[in-house]
C-alpha cells in the first residue's frame, strides 16, 4: 500500500499525545505490507540491495532506481536487520543523498581556524596537502602524533591506514560519551560484553525493563519490533525513566525514578529477588562466584531503603521485582545504549549484568543471547608495524584502568599542551561532528585551536569542518561500496553495501581517499587490492560465499547456529574466575567497589533543573538535522518542562527560552513543551540540534546545543566515560 508524501503514521504513547514517527518518506513502514524483492510498487526502473547508513544498526536495505536517481528506499526482506522495513530514518536516507548543502568538492582552509573560510580544491592537491602533513608530523613527533576520531562503516578504511601509519590514537566518541560504561560492565561481570546489535531477545521475553533506554525514540528498527511484539504478546513491560516516554506509554509499570539513582533501585530489587527466594538457584549456585558476598551486601537495601532514595514507591519496588523474579529466565534488563551519565555508570551497568545474573537470564531464550556471526576472513594484510608509544588519551597509565578501547576526549585532551605524556598533533575526524559530540565546549575548541593539522572527510559541512585545514567530501553510503557486514547476530549473515548511484558532485568513496593518502605515504603495500570490488572479493572467496549471489541480494544467511544454553551451548565466562562475577575482584584489586555502591547524585542548585538529553524518533543526532525530509516531521527540539514548574515560571508552552548552565553557559533559544510527562526536577532536549556551521542551511539556527551546555561532566575512574547529566539549567524567557 504506497503512502502518500503527506501522509504520517503514528504509534506510540498515544495517552500522552503520541509521537509522530514518520513524514511522508516511508512506501512501507509499521503496520503497511512488506516489500517483495521485485516490488511492483517500484517507480524505479533497478532495484539495488545495499545496507543502511543513516544509523549504526545497518539494516538491509532496497533503492529504487529511476534514470540515475533514487526516488525510494524500502527494507530488505531478506536481510535480518530489516525484515522488510526501515525506520523512518533510513525511509528518508535520499535527503542526505540529494541534500543541497552537501560539500561537493574538496577545500582547503583561507581564514582563521572555526571562521569556516575556505576555498576549492582538487582532490590532488587536497590529497597532497594532506599526506604532506601526515609526513611531517610523522618525521617530527612519531606517528602517534596524528588521532584518528572516527564513526560510523566507513570508518574501517581509515582505522587501517592509521594501523599502517604507525598510529595507537584512534577513538570513537561512541566509546567513551555513549556505549562504553555498559561493554565494560557486562565484560566484569561475564567476560563478554552486550555488542551490537545488543544481544537483547526481545521478541521472546516475558518482561522487558527498560531503565533509562528509550526504545520508540531510539528507532534501532529490529528493536523496536521485536519490543512491539513483545508488547503485543502481553509480555510485562517496566520502564524506569523521569520521563514518560514513549516505550512509558507502553508500559504496566512507569516508575518515574529521580535522575541518577538507578543503582539504588537495581540493589533493591536484588534484594526482593534473594530475600523472596526469586533468583535463579541453578545460575547462581552453578556458574556465579560471589553470591554470598552480594546477598549480604544488598541485605539492608529494601525498597523502603530505595524510596528515600529514588522517589520510588516501596509497593512499586517490591512488585516489579516480583514480576521480574516470575518472568525469570525470560526477562531482560536492558543495557540501554548511550549511558555515559553521573560517572558511576560502570557500575551501574555492572548493577543490570548482576540483576541479569540473578535472573539466569544469560544464554537463555527471551534474555540474553549468545550469538555468532559468519566467518568472513579479514583481508590477508602484512602485520601493521608495532606502535611507539600507548594511546595518548590517558594522562597516567594507571588512569581507567578498565578501558578496553581509546577515550575520544582523552585524546581530545591530548593536543592541549600539558594534559598528556605526548601531544597529538594533528587529526583526522572521519563522519564525526565533534564540537557536538564531545562536552566541555571550552577545551574542545581549545584543542582544535592548538592541532597543527586537521582534516575532516564528511559528507555534510558540520561545524567540525568549519575547524580544518582540509575537508574532504565524501561519497554518501548511496554512493559507495563498502567493507563486508557481518556481525554476531541471532541468525548469522553477511551484508554488501553496494554503490547505487554514482558519487554526486565531486565527492569520492573513504576507500578510494584512504588509498589514495597510503600510496602519498608510501603505505601502499597495506593497499594492495585494485579497488573495493577487488578487495569485498577477496574476502568473500575466503569465506566460500558466491559473489554474484550477494551482490544480487545484498545479503547471504548462514546457518542458524545455537545461540542459547538450551540449545546446547556449554556455558564458558570469559572473565578471569570462568565464572559470572557477582563479586569482582578485579575491580577490588583495582581499588574499586566490587559490588556497585548507590552514592547520590549531586542536587541541582534552587531554581535549576537537570539537564537530560535523548533522541528524536525521526533523526540521528545531529547527523540528520538538515536532512529536509526528516525535518517535515521534527525540524527542532523543545525543552521538556514539567507543566507546574513551566506555570511557576510563568512560562507557557510553545513559548522561547534560552537555557542557562551552572555556569553561566547559555543556549537557545528553543520552544517549551510544558507537559506532564516529565518530574518536576529535570528538563528534556533531543540531542542533534542548534547548529551553527554557516554552510548547513537548514538546521542552522533550529533549537538548541546540548553540547554548549555540557561544561562539566563526571569522568568515570574505572574506565574514563564523561558522564554528561551533571549539568544543570535554568530556563531564562526571551
Ligand atoms: S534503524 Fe533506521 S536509520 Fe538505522 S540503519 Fe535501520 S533503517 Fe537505517
Amino acid at each position: 500500500m504506497p503512502v502518500t508524501r503527506r501522509k504520517f503514521i503514528r504509534i506510540g504513547a498515544a495517552s500522552a499525545g503520541g509521537m509522530v514517527l514518520g513524514g511522508g518518506l516511508v512506501s512501507d513502514w509499521y503496520g503497511l505490507d512488506a516489500p517483495r524483492l521485485t516490488d511492483p510498487a517500484t517507480d524505479g526502473d533497478r532495484i539495488v540491495p545495499t545496507f543502511c547508513e543513516i544509523c549504526f544498526w545497518k539494516c538491509g536495505v532496497l533503492a529504487h532506481v529511476k534514470q540515475g536517481r533514487v526516488t525510494k528506499l524500502t527494507g530488505h526482506p531478506d536481510h535480518p536487520l530489516s525484515r522488510g522495513r526501515l525506520c523512518p530514518r533510513g525511509a528518508g536516507g535520499t535527503g542526505l543523498l540529494y541534500d543541497p548543502d552537501r560539500l561537493k568538492k574538496p577545500l582547503v582552509r583561507t581564514g582563521r581556524r572555526g571562521e569556516e573560510t575556505f576555498r576549492e580544491a582538487s582532490w590532488e592537491e587536497a590529497l597532497d596537502r594532506i599526506a604532506g602533513e601526515m609526513d611531517r608530523l610523522r618525521r617530527d613527533y612519531g606517528p602517534q602524533s596524528m588521532a584518528l576520531f572516527q564513526h560510523g562503516y566507513g570508518s574501517s578504511w581509515f582505522t587501517h591506514l592509521f594501523r599502517a601509519y604507525g598510529s595507537p590514537n584512534i577513538a570513537a566518541p561512541s566509546y567513551a560519551q555513549c556505549r562504553g560504561p555498559r561493554e565494560v560492565g557486562f565484560q566484569l561481570t561475564f567476560g563478554d560484553g552486550v555488542l551490537s546489535p545488543e544481544r537483547v531477545d526481545m521478541e521472546r521475553a516475558d518482561c522487558i525493563v527498560l531503565i533509562g533506554s528509550h526504545l520508540g525514540e531510539n528507532m534501532h528498527n529490529t528493536q523496536v519490533r521485536d519490543f512491539a511484539r513483545a508488547v503485543g504478546r502481553g509480555a510485562t513491560v517496566i520502564v524506569v525513566d523521569p520521563r514518560f516516554s514513549v516505550a512509558a506509554g507502553k508500559a504496566d509499570h512507569w516508575l518515574p525514578i529521580k535522575p541518577g539513582t538507578d543503582i539504588a533501585l537495581l540493589l533493591s530489587w536484588m534484594n526482593v529477588l534473594i530475600e523472596e527466594g526469586l533468583y535463579d538457584r541453578s545460575t547462581v549456585e552453578n556458574f556465579t562466584t560471589g553470591f554470598d558476598q552480594l546477598r549480604a551486601h544488598v541485605a539492608g537495601k529494601t525498597p523502603e531503603w530505595a524510596y528515600a532514595r529514588t522517589g520510588i514507591r516501596p509497593e512499586l519496588i517490591r512488585a516489579t521485582a516480583r514480576k521480574i523474579g516470575a518472568a525469570k529466565p525470560a526477562a531482560v534488563i536492558h543495557p540501554g545504549r548511550r549511558v555515559t551519565w553521573y560517572g558511576d555508570d560502570t557500575q551501574r551497568t555492572r548493577a543490570i549484568a548482576i540483576l541479569t545474573a540473578l535472573t539466569g537470564s544469560w544464554g537463555r531464550a527471551g534474555g540474553y543471547l549468545l550469538p555468532t556471526a559468519m566467518k568472513v576472513p579479514k583481508y590477508p594484510y602484512a602485520p601493521y608495524p608495532a606502535p611507539d608509544a600507548p594511546a595518548a588519551d590517558r594522562a597516567k597509565p594507571s588512569d581507567f584502568p578498565m578501558a578496553d578501547a581509546t577515550l575520544a576526549s582523552g585524546l581530545c585532551a591530548a593536543t592541549i599542551p600539558g594534559s598528556s605524556a605526548y601531544g597529538a598533533k594533528g587529526w583526522m575526524v572521519y563522519g564525526t561532528n565533534l564540537p557536538l559530540t564531545l562536552p566541555e565546549p571550552e577545551r574542545v575548541e581549545a584543542a582544535l585551536q592548538e592541532a597543527e593539522f586537521i582534516v575532516a572527510i564528511d559528507v555534510l559541512p558540520a561545524e567540525i569542518c568549519g575547524w580544518a585545514d582540509v575537508v574532504l567530501p565524501e561519497a554518501t553510503y548511496l554512493e559507495r561500496a563498502d567493507d563486508i557486514d557481518a556481525p554476531a547476530y541471532r541468525e548469522p549473515y553477511a551484508a554488501l553495501r553496494q554503490e547505487v548511484v554514482s558519487p554526486l558532485h565531486d565527492s569520492k568513496p573513504g576507500w578510494w581517499i584512504a588509498k589514495e593518502i597510503a600510496n602519498r605515504l608510501d603505505l601502499a603495500s597495506f593497499f594492495p587490492w585494485k579497488d573495493v570490488d577487488e578487495y569485498v572479493d577477496a574476502r568473500l572467496s575466503a569465506a566460500g560465499i558466491d559473489r554474484r549471489e550477494i551482490r544480487e541480494k545484498g545479503v547471504v544467511l548462514g546457518p542458524r547456529t545455537p545461540c542459547t544454553y538450551e540449545e546446547g551451548i556449554a556455558p564458558e565466562f570469559g572473565t578471569e574466575s570462568g565464572k559470572i562475577e557477582l563479586y569482582s575482584a578485579a575491580l577490588a584489586a583495582a581499588g574499586f567497589d566490587p559490588i556497585p555502591e548507590f552514592r547520590p547524585p549531586e542536587e541541582p542548585p534552587a531554581g535549576y533543573f537537570r539537564l537530560l538529553i535523548g533522541r528524536s524518533p525521526v533523526h540521528t543526532f545531529g547527523r540528520t538535522t538538515n536532512n529536509r525530509l526528516l525535518s517535515e516531521v521534527c525540524d527542532e527540539n523543545e525543552v521538556w518542562v514539567a507543566a507546574s514548574a513551566a506555570r511557576e515560571l510563568g512560562i507557557a508552552s510553545g513559548e522561547r527560552v534560552v537555557l542557562v548552565n551552572q555556569d553561566g553557559v547559555e543556549e537557545g533559544p528553543v520552544k517549551v513543551k510544558a507537559t506532564e510527562r516529565i518530574r518536576t526536577d529535570c528538563v528534556f532536549l533531543t540531542h542533534g540540534f542548534g547548529h551553527r556551521a554557516k554552510a548547513l542551511s537548514f538546521a542552522r539556527g533550529r533549537g538548541a546545543d546540548d553540547a554548549r551546555l555540557m561544561t562539566r561532566v563526571s569522568v568515570d575512574p574505572i574506565m574514563g566515560g564523561t558522564g554528561m547529566n551533571v549539568n544543570f539549567v535554568t530556563l531564562k524567557r526571551v
